[in-house]
């Protein structure tokens, strides 16, 4: 059966630069030193119950690291899936490659050595975001269906997300897009005062939303920032005129060209 981890690559402060050296060798690494030497060897020497004597003998507290260490040394397997922690982020997915694995410094940085391992195939089109699952003190901890639910549900919101914004600027008019969003979201006011003026048709075709759609077409139309040239910088203030009123085929016409084309210009393209 495939199991599912979180795992945290900290160590103080370091924690970041740790699980991306882990990242980058293709591994999940943890470590426990106790006077210089590593507080248990290799565990593919000794089972889980020799494991257990030897943790006890160093009289180290902290249930929670002899468990994360036990979970990488025997539960972790081939196919299993980690997920990995930075605070209160989720930055990383790997398939596990091998069993565990043991060599002294295979994490080696600013007084940083590890030991234990397992080979991890780190996924490199992962995108993070934050979850926070509890258990924070856990450094390894085994997924639970209720945890794995919620990394599931964010996983696939975020790439849904990620995918509309790769979709947008494909379009090649993402960042104006963008820009124009900022802008109606600034000048709402004025935007409203001109719609609210007008008589919600197309300034350049003509059209309205109404008289073709019915109903659900009432009061839309679409706000077209008029951006005058020279005065990209946003400082002077948002006018009635910089704003045209358009239908969505016309807006994307308008926007087919660098600099946008003006009202008066696609007027004189299209057939009325
Ligand atoms: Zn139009
Ligand atoms: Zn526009």
């Amino acid at each position: 059966m495939t199991n599912y981890w979180r795992m945290a690559f900290r160590w103080g402060n370091q924690g970041t630069e740790v699980w991306e050296q882990c990242r980058d060798q293709g591994i999940a690494a943890i470590g426990y030193y106790f006077n210089g030497e590593p507080v248990v060897g290799d565990c593919s020497e000794i089972d889980e119950k020799e494991f257990y004597t030897v943790w006890r003998s160093k009289a180290l507290p902290s249930p929670t690291r002899q468990s994360s260490l036990k979970h990488v040394a025997y539960h972790m397997d081939k196919g299993d899936t980690i997920y990995a922690k930075e605070g209160t982020q989720i930055v990383g997915k790997g398939t596990v490659k091998s069993k565990y694995k043991y060599r002294p410094g295979i994490v080696k940085q600013k007084g940083i050595l590890w030991e234990h391992y397992v080979e991890v195939d780190w996924d490199k089109n992962f995108k993070p975001f934050t979850l926070n699952l509890e258990a924070n003190q856990n450094t390894v901890l085994k997924l639970d269906t209720e945890r794995l639910d919620k990394i599931h549900a964010m996983e696939s919101k975020t790439n849904f997300l990620y995918d509309c914004v790769d979709e947008i600027f494909e379009e090649n008019e993402g960042e104006q897009y963008i820009k124009e969003a900022v802008f109606r979201k600034r000048n709402k006011k004025i935007i409203d005062k001109k719609k609210k003026k007008s008589d919600y048709r197309c300034e350049v075709c003509d059209m309205n939303y109404k008289e073709v759609y019915g109903e659900i077409g009432k009061n839309y139309i679409i706000a077209h920032h008029i951006e005058p040239i020279g005065s990209r910088d946003g400082s002077s203030p948002t006018t009635i005129d910089d704003i045209a009123l358009v239908c969505s085929n016309c807006h994307n016409m308008i926007h087919k060209k660098k600099p946008p084309l003006s009202i008066e210009e696609l007027s004189n393209l299209i057939n009325k």
